[in-house]
């Protein structure tokens, strides 16, 4: 299991039905569910209307282990949903990854599958980084969350426009400030 690098899609998807599903301007519908599963390798072919519910509520559930700031409270809750969800590791081989671990059990249905993998990538980053690369985006009026699984690390936005705009507001602030600290 990697979290950094090409095979950390687990964590990628984590972040992206989370903000589907809670974030203000999310869209969970079943079409950008599908995206999700897509644009991070699930088997999302195997996705049917009925698994969107499942899906949802996982997102739901996830959201409060980017909010907390509190490592013993997200390692429990981490830990209370590995005891929770069917676990049976085994390892795969197939396109695109090659040789991984798949964590759900093998007869596991997509959304099963979904939560182990996520769960598991999300546990493995907490492990190596505590809770340093993951929170809500730090722009004012962002609800959406991230989690950095890049080699630096020093990430604080959902995105590079969050990141943008808050520095254009903060250098536009400063520039407010001079003058009258001049008068
Ligand atoms: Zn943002």
């Amino acid at each position: 299991m990697q979290t950094i690098g090409y095979k950390s899609k687990g964590t990628a998807a984590a972040v992206a039905l989370v903000n589907a599903v809670t974030g203000a301007d999310g869209d969970d519908g079943p079409d950008a569910l599908r995206a999700i599963l897509r644009d991070n390798e699930f088997f999302w072919r195997e996705f049917e209307p009925d698994d969107a519910e499942d899906l949802r509520a996982w997102g739901r559930t996830l959201r409060p282990f980017f909010e907390t700031s509190d490592l013993a409270e997200a390692a429990a809750m981490l830990n209370g949903l590995m005891l929770r969800i069917p676990m049976h590791p085994h390892i795969a081989n197939h396109e695109p990854h090659g040789l991984h671990m798949h964590f759900a059990p093998p007869s596991a249905r997509l959304p099963q599958r979904f939560q182990a993998s996520t769960l598991m990538n999300l546990s493995e980053l907490v492990c190596r980084h505590g809770l340093s690369r993951t929170g809500v985006c730090a722009a004012d009026g962002c609800d959406r969350v991230y989690a950095d699984t890049s080699r630096a690390g020093r990430r604080r936005f959902c995105s590079e426009a969050c990141a943008n705009r808050t520095n254009v507001a903060a250098f536009r602030a400063r520039r407010r400030t001079l003058p009258t600290a001049d008068a």
